[in-house]
């Protein structure tokens, strides 16, 4: 069996930092210089308070689980090797939220409110996919 390979983001003006970052392991968050709330999801724009032009920080790369759900069927190919695979709804420490998947544990161990952190699977040279792991995992 042949695996297809990973569709992978594809980086926009808004994003370019953020996936850079990536393939440095380094996670972005924004932050906006008037209300000060974070988001992920990169914009030009506080989706808060819709100032402009928030500021980069890095994060710690911790959180917990906001949401989940285990997909048992694959949005494509290579997912269809992963199934079942967990998407969830990551609350970061810095409080802005991401989706990814949550690896590194089967999909019933998986709890809202787990503690994770992330991890980084390489697409490219230029691009890691961040995901996350339960806080217990060697
Ligand atoms: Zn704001």
């Amino acid at each position: 069996m042949t695996t297809a390979p990973r569709p992978a983001p594809v980086p926009t003006e808004a994003t370019q930092a953020f996936w850079d970052a990536t393939a440095q392991g380094v996670l972005l968050v924004q932050r906006c210089s008037a209300c000060r709330r974070t988001q992920s999801i990169p914009r030009p724009f506080c989706r808060h308070c819709g100032a402009e032009s928030p500021s980069w920080e890095r994060s710690a790369g911790l959180g917990s689980i906001y949401t989940f759900t285990v997909n048992h069927r694959a949005a494509n190919a290579h997912m269809a090797d992963q199934l079942p695979y967990v998407v969830a709804v990551v609350q970061l420490d810095e409080g802005a939220r991401l989706m990814a998947n949550i690896v590194g544990t089967p999909p019933e161990a998986v709890r809202i409110g787990d503690r994770v952190r992330v991890r980084f699977l390489p697409l490219s040279e230029t691009l890691s996919l961040p995901q996350f792991e339960p806080m217990g995992s060697p």
